[in-house]
């Protein structure tokens, strides 16, 4: 069995969160697997982004900036998944929503030319579909170094599967970042690079 398939399996077996989710379930410390509704690979969902944080247990904080603030520019992903969006719909709003307000310089600058109510029209867009179409599971892993070392390897097992594939209705095709459409993940960081090793895989499955 490869690599990926034996990770799907594992992840796959793993209770899954839905939109609104326990957070009491949830581990301080850990890494997210996330599957997509209508995506499928090696006889299981498929796996179509892998992520975790850097700060002391804000494993929590991490997910509810991707599933409830809406502000694309504290999650890549919500980041990601407007861009698909507004693509998708050759909305010419996509310019605008690449623009980092998060700084004092750039809101002021933008506050004119941006569409503070299209905006939070995307946000709310981009928000229905996230709660709409994506489960996770997590697995805890307290300390950080490897939990980005794992990170890394996870996402670099799946990227570097040829048997996993998006479906063609995946909305990750409309993204216009070529890593995103190329590799069938809502990822531009840490594809291709060294996959998991047996060693690892046993760590993984405790
Ligand atoms: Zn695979």
């Amino acid at each position: 069995m490869s690599t990926c398939n034996k990770v799907h399996e594992i992840f796959n077996q793993l209770p899954r969160f839905y939109f609104p989710f326990d957070e009491t379930k949830i581990p301080q410390n850990g890494i997210y697997i996330l599957f997509e509704k209508g995506e499928k690979a090696h006889g299981g969902d498929r796996i179509v982004r892998v992520g975790t944080h850097t700060g002391k247990d804000q494993l929590c904080s991490r997910l509810r900036q991707h599933f409830l603030t809406e502000n694309k520019d504290r999650s890549i992903f919500r980041k990601n998944i407007g861009r698909a969006i507004l693509n998708k719909n050759s909305d010419p709003f996509l310019e605008l929503w690449e623009i980092d307000l998060t700084t004092r310089t750039n809101k002021e600058k933008y506050s004119k030319t941006i569409n503070a109510n299209k905006q939070r029209q995307i946000e709310r867009k981009v928000s229905d579909f996230l709660r709409k179409n994506f489960s996770f599971a997590v697995i805890e892993v307290g300390d950080k170094r490897k939990r980005l070392e794992l990170e890394s390897k996870i996402i670099s097992t799946v990227s570097l599967c040829d048997e996993c594939e998006p479906s063609k209705n995946w909305l990750g095709n409309y993204s216009p970042k070529d890593k995103i459409r190329g590799s069938g993940l809502w990822l531009v960081n840490e594809l291709n690079k060294t996959p998991l090793s047996e060693k690892d895989i046993s760590e993984l499955t405790f």
